[in-house]
């Protein structure tokens, strides 16, 4: 069983007078334990795609499973629910709370998502990621791979089963990217979840198990 599964996904946008079709028919799937990347030109679809697969958005045509559940129809407080439970989510900007030290970034998922405080999981998480020493550091105080690394923290806090990277390294320069390739690749064997990344990263693309290319809305074989 596959952790995500997209079936002939059709998304349709409606601008003014004009519809745009961002993906036309797209089959994906991610299994546990690998990391695969979506590549393709600006306006392709990707970000659409991630939409798709991080339950953010529907489709207009197609079906979406996740844990082999179909989830198509289902409401968007049921997706939400999903998503809290099921996917972590990691951007090019990292996107931490500047208030919050190192391990409250960690943990503000747990208790806003679940409502379960997962203290100890977070600094476990931070350990594991080498932060063990800068657990009551904010952001400002850390450099752009801690704090990059303090986010893949945090999207694993609430157990996913998989992590939507977007950019992950867009930010980092490439001795910094590799280390949180590093890190991730390491993560994704010890958590056992799927990976799923869109960039124009060439490193991100070698440490991928499976690279999918995007054009105009098509997966190109
Ligand atoms: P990429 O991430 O590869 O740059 P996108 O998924 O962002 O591609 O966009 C695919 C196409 O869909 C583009 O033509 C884009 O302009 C269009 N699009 C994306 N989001 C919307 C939206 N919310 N409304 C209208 N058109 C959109
Ligand atoms: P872009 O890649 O276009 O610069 P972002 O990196 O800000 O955009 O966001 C990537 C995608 O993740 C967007 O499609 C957005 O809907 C979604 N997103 C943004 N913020 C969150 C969030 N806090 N939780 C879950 N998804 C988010």
């Amino acid at each position: 069983m596959h952790v995500i599964e997209l079936a002939d996904v059709v998304k349709r946008y409606q601008s003014g007078e004009e519809t745009i079709e961002a993906l036309k028919g797209v089959d994906f799937h991610a299994d546990r334990g690998e990391m695969v990347t979506i590549i393709g030109p600006s306006g392709s679809g990707k970000s659409t795609m991630l939409n798709m697969i991080g339950l953010l958005d529907t489709p207009t045509e197609g079906s979406v499973k996740l844990e082999g559940r179909d989830v198509t129809n289902f409401t968007e407080d049921e997706l939400t629910e999903e998503r809290r439970n099921g996917i972590g989510f990691v951007f090019q900007d990292f996107h931490l709370l500047p208030m919050l030290t190192a391990v409250e970034n960690v943990e503000l998922p747990s208790m806003w998502d679940t409502g379960v405080d997962r203290h100890d999981r977070a600094i476990d998480l931070l350990e594991r990621v080498g932060l063990g020493e800068r657990l009551e550091h904010t952001p400002r105080q850390l450099s752009g791979g801690q704090q990059q690394r303090v986010a893949i923290a945090r999207a694993l806090v609430n157990e996913p089963d998989i992590v939507l990277a977007d950019e992950p390294t867009g930010n980092l320069d490439q001795d910094t990217g590799r280390t949180i390739l590093d890190e991730l690749t390491r993560l994704k064997e010890e958590e056992n979840i799927a990976i799923v990344s869109v960039t124009h990263d060439e490193q991100l693309v070698e440490y991928s198990d499976r690279v999918v290319n995007l054009v105009d809305g098509v997966i190109q074989e």
